[in-house]
Order: C-alpha cells, then sequence, then structure tokens
C-alpha cells in the first residue's frame, strides 16, 4: 500500500509536470510582502499557479544566463532600467507584441521587450537649517561650489545613479555631464556609502547638507511611526529637480518574458495582468510608487503629501543606452 501511493505521488507529480502549461516561472528581485496578493490574484483570475524564485538582481541575471536554454524561467522582474537594459543586453528577454500593453504602458515606459509598471523619482534632500532650497533647485546646482562639503551620495556604481547620470548624457550630452560629476565630486562631504536612507538621515543629522533620493525612501519614512523618523522629516526639505527644464528623473520597476521561457502564453498574460487597473495599484503601492499606467489612481497619503511635479518623460530605452557611458563618467570623475 505504502509502494502504491508513492507511486501514486510520482505520477501525479510527473502529471503536474505535463500539465506545466498551467504554470508560471517568475524570477523576482521585488520583495515587498504586498506582492503576495498580487500574485494570489493572478492565479484566481487565471488558474495559473506561480512559482516564484526571489534573488537579488545580479544573482538571479546570473543564474537565468548559466541555466541557458534549459531556464525554466518564464518572467524576470526587477527594479531599476539599468538593470532591466542589462537582461536586455545579455539578450534574456523576448520580444513581446502586446495590444494590452501597448495601450496601457506609455511609450516612454517601455521597449519592444521589456515594460515598466511602476516609477520612481529621484529627488533632491536638503536640510533645512544649512541649505536653501532656492539653491538646489536642479540636479545640475549639486556641482556648484556653493555646496562645497556639504554634497552626500551612495556609490556612482549603484544603478540609480547610474540611470540619473544617463539621464543627464541624455539630455546635456557627454562633456557637461562629466564636468557635472566632477563638480559633485569636488562638494563631497564624505566619500560615497549607504543608501538612499543613510544619505537621507545623514542630511538630518547635518553631517550632509544635501543629497539624492529616491521618492519611496522618502515615503517610507513619511509614514513610519517612530518618533526618529518623524525628526528626519521634520528636518529636512524635499525638492522635483528640474522643473523649469527637463522634468524630474524618473526610474521604474519592471519585467519581461525571457527568450527560453517554457510557458509564453501564461507569461504575456502575466505582464498584460500587471498593467491591469488592480494589479498596478498593487504593484505601485506596495513600494510607495507610481503605477505605469497614468489613468490609475493610487491613495497613498505619502505620495499624495509629496504632490505632483513635472516628470522627464526621456524614453526608458534612453536611460539603458546611457549605463555604459554613465559608469565611464562617474569613474573618470572619481564618483566611486
Ligand atoms: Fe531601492
Amino acid at each position: 500500500m505504502k509502494l502504491t501511493s508513492t507511486w501514486l505521488a510520482a505520477a501525479l507529480a510527473s502529471l503536474s509536470f505535463a500539465a506545466s502549461a498551467e504554470e508560471l516561472n517568475l524570477y523576482s528581485a521585488r520583495h515587498y510582502q504586498t506582492d503576495e496578493a498580487l500574485y494570489a490574484n493572478f492565479t484566481k483570475q487565471t488558474g495559473i499557479k506561480i512559482n516564484r524564485i526571489e534573488g537579488k538582481e545580479d544573482e538571479l541575471l546570473e543564474r537565468i544566463k548559466n541555466e541557458g536554454a534549459n531556464s525554466p524561467a518564464d518572467i524576470f522582474i526587477t527594479v531599476d532600467a539599468a538593470r532591466l537594459a542589462k537582461a536586455h543586453e545579455l539578450g534574456l528577454f523576448a520580444p513581446v507584441s502586446s495590444k494590452a500593453l501597448e495601450s496601457r504602458i506609455p511609450a516612454h515606459l517601455r521597449t519592444e521587450d521589456w515594460f515598466s509598471f511602476s516609477t520612481r523619482a529621484r529627488v533632491i534632500i536638503y536640510n533645512k537649517g544649512a541649505v536653501k532650497a532656492e539653491d538646489v533647485q536642479n540636479y545640475a546646482d549639486l556641482a556648484n561650489p556653493k555646496l562645497k562639503g556639504k554634497f552626500c551620495s551612495r556609490s556612482g556604481a549603484h544603478p540609480y545613479n547610474l540611470s540619473l547620470m544617463a539621464s543627464v548624457i541624455a539630455n546635456e550630452g557627454e562633456a557637461k555631464a562629466e564636468a557635472w560629476a566632477k563638480g559633485m565630486v569636488a562638494n563631497f562631504a564624505r566619500a560615497p556609502k549607504g543608501g538612499d536612507t543613510d544619505q537621507i538621515k545623514a542630511v538630518a543629522a547635518g553631517e550632509c547638507g544635501v543629497a539624492i533620493s529616491n521618492t519611496y525612501y522618502v515615503a517610507r519614512l513619511m509614514r513610519s511611526t517612530k518618533p526618529a523618523d518623524r525628526k528626519v522629516m521634520e528636518s529636512i526639505g524635499v525638492v522635483w529637480p528640474n522643473q523649469a527644464s527637463t522634468g524630474t528623473h524618473i526610474n521604474v520597476s519592471g519585467g519581461g518574458m525571457l527568450k527560453t521561457a517554457p510557458h509564453k502564453e501564461a507569461a504575456v498574460k502575466f505582464l498584460e495582468y500587471l498593467a491591469s487597473d488592480d494589479a498596478q495599484r498593487h504593484f505601485a503601492d506596495g513600494n510607495n510608487e507610481w503605477p505605469a499606467v497614468e489613468s490609475v489612481k493610487v491613495e497613498n497619503p505619502a505620495l499624495d503629501q509629496l504632490g505632483k511635479f513635472k516628470a522627464d518623460k526621456m524614453p526608458v530605452k534612453n536611460l539603458a543606452m546611457y549605463q555604459a557611458k554613465a559608469q565611464i563618467i562617474f569613474d573618470r570623475a572619481g564618483f566611486k
């Protein structure tokens, strides 16, 4: 009897393997709890079961690359245009043509093989006691000698800064971008270290006068009930940079279908699902971001409080195009 049930289990397992069309293998570098509900809802709507493999962006990319033609991965999801571009450059994504995705995701937020599902802005944070708001209205101001010894940043090798630099190269050209990088290095209060939240806290503590951060880190602090975080928010000001010119730099969270995807139909369905109203709300709001689909409204007190701003509508493709140049410029400027 025991033998039979073991046999039965094995037979069932191979059966479910054969019926794998109703499954989807998702490699995700997003680790938000709210994503659980997002995926459960997809299964409820379509009957397609999601197997999720989570990991760090670069590890997942490495894994997909190493698995090659045998990779079980159908979808790769991650944050930052630079990382999505890397997956594209490695030739991992398959082109997806979908009327639903084309009509829902604005043209500047998609490429032929990957799609943005949420946006975040890179803003300037300043210490209200040490720096005047009028002196930090533009990214270019961060290189102004007026801010000598006041600028703090995370590493120039980090994708968030690389994508910002890529946008400056695309908007201003390489020469101006390099002068900007050198000016920022000359203004460093300390060598680059830590993440965006560390910069915000250092600005609040007065160790730095000004820094840059993605909006969701600011929103996280705004929504925090910890007294220390409340104090941080009282000490700092937030500026939407470049409102009189190009608009504030936007980065994205997104994904695409892999060339070797065993479940291509399910994969496209999933990407289309992520662009639906409900999924958009979950996907963006889970990390205090904005939905990529412009008609979708989010009720998020922190994002409401941050208010409206003019965003740089540069195609995400351009951010991808200038990644390598961005790194060269940071290196040459000594922005470590
Ligand atoms: Fe982040």
